[in-house]
Parts: C-alpha cells; sequence; structure tokens
C-alpha cells in the first residue's frame, strides 16, 4: 500500500466519530481519534458499578436503523447473538398493548391498531385515519410544527394521546409532546411503518453498549491502522495554510489535512470558536435521561422484557436479567423534563420503586438502586429547528453527530448516518 491519502482527525469518540473514523481507515486514510475520556462511546457506553456492566442508559434501536446494523454486521458480529428482535409491541402497564401483526407494512400496524387492547372503537379509528392521512401526505408536513398540535388538528382522542402517540414521542425523540417536531416524528413512523415489516420491530440490545457498538469500533480502527487516543480533549482548532493544528493542553499537535468535529453542538462550539463554523451553529437546547437500575432477587421476572407506565415518573422498564443475563435486574427509564430532576436520586429511586411494586405487587424488596442522569441527553427535538450540515464552509472541516442535519431524532442510527456522510464527503474529496 502507498502512503495514506489523508491525514484526518476525528474530534469525539463517540459513535458518529467512531463510524466515521471505522469508514475512513477501511479505505487506507491516516486517521487519528481523539477523545476526552477515558474510554469510547460518548453518551452511549457501560459503566462498571457493583461488579456489573450497566449502560449509561438503557437504548432501543428499531428494525429501521439500517445503517446501524450494518455497520454492525460489518464488524463480523452475529446480529442474532447481541440483539433480541421482536415484533413492534407496545405494553402499556394496566392500560393497553399493542402488537404488529406479522403482515407487510404498513398492514402489520394498522391491523395492530385495529386489534389494540383497550383502545375503544373510536380511539382504534382515530389513530388508523390519522396513519392514513400521514401516509396520502407521503409522511411530509408542509410546515413542521408541535406534535400535540398536529394531533389536535386531527382529533386524536386524549387517552389515545396519552398512552400511544406521547410514550412513542418520548421514546423516539426525548422531548415533550408540547413541543417536539412533528416533522421528525412522522419520519421515524415512515421509516418503521412503511416498507418492509421488519422496519418496526424492537431490536433490544443483549449485550453493554461498550461491547456492543463503541469497543468492536474502537478495535477494527485499530486494527485497520488508525490511531486512538483516549484521555485527550482537543481545545481548540487552528486553520492553517495547509490544513488544520489542532491544539491539545497548551500544545499544538501536527497538522491534519482533514478534520471532523464528532462532539455534541456546546462542545464544538467552545472548540471551533475561531472558525467559521462557530456561526453556523444555533443555540441548541438538552433533554435529560435518567435511568434508575433496580436490582432484585435473581429470581425476579417481569411479565415481559420492556413495559410502558403512562401514571407515575417511570415511563418504561426493561427486565436486563431476560435481556442481558443480569438476573434480577430492571432499567426504569424517564425520558425529558419533568418533575423527577426536582428531587433528590435518593427520593428519585425510592418514587421509582414504589412505583413498580404498586405494579407488580409480587415483587420483592430491591437489594440496591442506582440512578444514572444524564442531563444533556439529547438535544431537544423541537419543531423547526434548524440543525446544521455536515459539511461546513470552511474546506477539509465537517461535523458529525447526532444533532447535524437529518431526518432522526438523537439517535445511534444518527449518529453513525452523519459519521458515514462526513467519511462519505472525504472520499469524495
Ligand atoms: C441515557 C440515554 C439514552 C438514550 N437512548 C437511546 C435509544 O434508546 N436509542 C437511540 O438510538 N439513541 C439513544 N440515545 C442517544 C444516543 O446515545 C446518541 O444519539 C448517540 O450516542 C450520540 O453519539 P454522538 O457520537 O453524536 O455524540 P456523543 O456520544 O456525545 O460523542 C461525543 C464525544 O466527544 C467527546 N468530546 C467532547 N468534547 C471533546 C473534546 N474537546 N476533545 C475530545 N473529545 C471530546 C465526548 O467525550 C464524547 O465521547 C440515548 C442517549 C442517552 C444519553
Amino acid at each position: 500500500m502507498g502512503a495514506p491519502l489523508r491525514k484526518i482527525a476525528v474530534i469525539g469518540g463517540g459513535i458518529a466519530g467512531l463510524s466515521a473514523a471505522s469508514k475512513l481507515v477501511r479505505d487506507g486514510n491516516d486517521v487519528t481519534v481523539f477523545e476526552s475520556a477515558p474510554q469510547l462511546g460518548g453518551r452511549a457506553r457501560a459503566i462498571t458499578w457493583k461488579g456489573q456492566q450497566l449502560d449509561n442508559g438503557q437504548h432501543i434501536l428499531l428494525g429501521a436503523y439500517h445503517q446501524t446494523l450494518n455497520l454492525i454486521s460489518s464488524l463480523g458480529i452475529n446480529l442474532d447473538a447481541v440483539f433480541l428482535r421482536l415484533p413492534l409491541t407496545l405494553q402499556m402497564q394496566s392500560s393497553f398493548s399493542l402488537k404488529a401483526k406479522p403482515l407487510p407494512a404498513p398492514l402489520n400496524l394498522l391491523f395492530g391498531l385495529l386489534l389494540a387492547k383497550g383502545l375503544s372503537w373510536g380511539e382504534r379509528l382515530a389513530a388508523i385515519r390519522f396513519f392514513i392521512w400521514v401516509r396520502n401526505k407521503d409522511f411530509k408536513l408542509v410546515k413542521d410544527e408541535p406534535l400535540l398540535d398536529l394531533l389536535n388538528r386531527h382529533r386524536q382522542p386524549p387517552r389515545l394521546i396519552k398512552w400511544m402517540w406521547e410514550p412513542l414521542c418520548l421514546a423516539a425523540l426525548n422531548t415533550s409532546i408540547k413541543t417536539a417536531s412533528a416533522q421528525i416524528y412522522l419520519n421515524v413512523l415512515r421509516d418503521s411503518f412503511n416498507q418492509n415489516k421488519n422496519d418496526s420491530d424492537l431490536i433490544l440490545p443483549r449485550a453493554d453498549l461498550s461491547t456492543l457498538l463503541a469497543n468492536p469500533l474502537g478495535i477494527d480502527i485499530i486494527k485497520h491502522g488508525g490511531e486512538i487516543k483516549l484521555k485527550t480533549t482537543v481545545d481548540n482548532i487552528v486553520k492553517t495554510d495547509h490544513g488544520f493544528n489542532l491544539c491539545i493542553e497548551g500544545k499544538t499537535d501536527l497538522e491534519f489535512s482533514h478534520v471532523i468535529i464528532a462532539t455534541s453542538p456546546h462542545h464544538t462550539l467552545s472548540i471551533s470558536h475561531a472558525l467559521d463554523v462557530a456561526r453556523e451553529l444555533n443555540s441548541f437546547d438538552y433533554q435529560p435521561i435518567y435511568t434508575v437500575y433496580i436490582q432484585y432477587p435473581s429470581d425476579v421476572k417481569l411479565p415481559s422484557e420492556m413495559i410502558g407506565f403512562t401514571k407515575g415518573i417511570a415511563q418504561w422498564a426493561f427486565d436486563r436479567g431476560q435481556l442481558c443475563g443480569q438476573r434480577g435486574l430492571v432499567a426504569v427509564i424517564i425520558s425529558a423534563e419533568g418533575h423527577h430532576q426536582k428531587i433528590t436520586q435518593e427520593a428519585l429511586g425510592e418514587a421509582v420503586t414504589d412505583e413498580l411494586r404498586s405494579a407488580f405487587p409480587n415483587l420483592p424488596k430491591h437489594e440496591w438502586f442506582k440512578v444514572i442522569a444524564e442531563k444533556r441527553a439529547t438535544f431537544s427535538c423541537t419543531a423547526g429547528l434548524k440543525r446544521p450540515s455536515q459539511k461546513t464552509s470552511t474546506p477539509n472541516l465537517y461535523l458529525a453527530g447526532d444533532y447535524t442535519e437529518g431526518d432522526y431524532p438523537a439517535t445511534i442510527e444518527g449518529a453513525i448516518r452523519s459519521g458515514q456522510t462526513c467519511a462519505q464527503f472525504i472520499l469524495q474529496s
């Protein structure tokens, strides 16, 4: 092989940066990933607690996340071994349940809605009517608007909103239904329910996120000759005549021909303040996700791998015993802003364990709980939000990250797509 084509710096070892780096090293480029944390993965990583690997937040993927699934397969990982694939099932505790039927899309959803338990006929037909309307519009709105406004205009009954549209909005966009982008929500509906019946499948990790994604990507990058520098924070990027210099802990590192900034927007702003890109970044707001891990005795099993709640603080509970073999461990998710942010983590853990006990009266006393609060888990995916393109106005400088331009909210798939787009731009340059 001849000399490497390009010398590329990827700033940020989250999933976006790693997906870009992996594609670029495979093409023979000289790539260095700079990551400020002691581990890769960013917002999709595992932490060790009481001898177990816990994710910084339970993640759910969808069958429509083709680039994610392709990337993981390309690393030689058997998808069936690392994921549990379930036909879309919304099992909302003591209110309603919906299961996609084994039919071609969109009949899988339409028959699922027709046979949904807990909804009146009026509610089922309202949901079907709305879905047919958006499908006829090709899932495109003339103008983006808050999802709740769109649902109200289409006379979606309050219980249907509370039990189905709102939990789906929180799970997918992590933004209140009052402000969430209806267009991005429709994009997710389109990709999940309008093409292949398997696109709406829920894909639940059977391993922790570092084992599943970040570590294999890191190994792949090194195997193809790339370099990864952990615990290395880039403070500033300086444009030179031939490319870019990176400033790291007061020192200037080697010059790079191309730079991908794959950090979240607030970090991107701080390291690129001298460049035009800073002006291209509007101010993003953020939404939290709290995960409460609760350890019960090892013989405890929830009725299914994933259960939704619509009454209290808890929104979804995942049985990590059934998913990852972490017997008796339950992960409870609380998305977006809410009252839970105003109480102590101790009080939150107690409130959530009480809610679980009242939902499942046979649950024994828990052994411990651990709250993981990700205060900037995702950007607020609000109606009309302008997101920057991966290509900046500075030649050879690119932006990767779940917040950059794209059809998706802050997701693994959005992050991977953005990284692959940056890599593609560089390969074409
Ligand atoms: C609790 C939680 C639950 C989630 N649930 C889901 C889900 O169910 N499904 C789903 O698809 N998505 C989910 N997400 C979103 C998903 O994890 C993110 O969209 C994705 O991980 C973002 O990846 P990224 O590479 O764009 O950004 P990040 O992961 O934020 O990566 C940026 C990286 O840059 C590093 N960095 C920052 N500044 C510097 C610097 N100056 N120098 C060097 N390195 C720097 C950071 O340390 C970080 O590692 C969830 C996120 C959270 C937090």
